[in-house]
């Protein structure tokens, strides 16, 4: 299994998933254009996405659905609130696939489990991806404001993580954002900050934990070193040697293969068994 993030912020969020022969794509949140560059900067072709899986309506996750997949023959996945919510994004030639949270569903070589999570969007969902071949299971967590029962438990056993790291506590605090838009942010509906990011992945750390890469860190509230310095200090202090990325919004990150974090984390982590 490879993955990438193609960027993640306010300003848009896709990550790549490839498992056996199968690619897909989480969300497509930047112009369908700036996902095509930014697949070919990592040497994929765009035309060979299988699917798109839309986690919700939010304009950072879905603005390039629709022309993406007009203009590369690629089918959407979404559940039936999110499709409503985004209709405008939509012409009626595009294959859109209906999905439910807690029905796991197949494209191609990947299992993907969606699991409804607490934000202020329709049917918002996180999302397993189980590559059938290999058994490797990437969680993809962003836009949450709390991690319920639920959501711990999808995310359990992951081989790699993509976890939201939206924001400093601190520096939301202290931040321009008026009382309201800081009280969203930080509420159960909002997005989870770096302290409680540090504090989930603690809880979802097991030996097999090879990779965590920190996602949707907000551009006023949260810099990719300071979400590094609290989650990685924390998991650091709780024994995990795993591999630590950060993504940001202007480029994708390395592609990662997932089988070789966990060949080279091999060793370490056994230190935790
Ligand atoms: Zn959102
Ligand atoms: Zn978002």
């Amino acid at each position: 299994m490879k993955l990438s993030v193609l960027g993640s912020g306010s300003g848009g969020n896709s990550t790549f998933v490839r498992g056996g022969n199968t690619r897909v794509l989480i969300d497509a949140g930047f112009s369908a254009r700036s996902v095509a560059r930014r697949l070919e900067e990592l040497g994929v072709d765009p035309d060979s996405i299988d699917a798109i899986v839309v986690t919700h309506e939010h304009g950072d996750h879905t603005a390039g659905v629709g022309v993406y997949a007009r203009r590369h023959g690629t089918p959407i996945y979404m559940t039936d609130g999110t499709r409503a919510a985004c209709a405008r994004l939509l012409r009626g030639s595009e294959t859109v696939v209906a999905y439910r949270p807690g029905r796991p569903f197949t494209i191609g070589d990947l299992r993907v489990e969606p699991f409804l999570t607490v934000h202020d969007a329709i049917d918002p969902v996180g999302v397993a991806v189980v590559d059938e071949c290999t058994g490797l299971r990437l969680g993809v967590a962003t836009d949450l404001g709390r991690p319920t029962v639920q959501i711990r438990h999808a995310l359990s056993a992951c081989d790699v993580l993509v976890l939201e790291a939206n924001h400093d506590e601190l520096l939301l605090h202290t931040s321009r954002y008026p009382a309201s838009v800081k009280r969203r942010i930080s509420s159960s509906h909002g997005h989870l900050s770096n302290q409680a990011a540090a504090r989930l992945a603690i809880e979802l750390m097991h030996p097999g934990l090879a990779g965590i890469v920190l996602a949707h860190l907000s551009s006023e509230c949260n810099r990719p070193e300071l979400a590094r310095e609290v989650v990685g200090g924390a998991l650091e202090k709780a024994g995990w040697q795993g591999h630590l990325d950060v993504a940001v919004q202007e480029r994708p990150t390395g592609l990662l293969d997932v089988e070789m974090l966990r060949y080279r984390n091999g060793p370490s982590q056994l230190a935790f068994l």
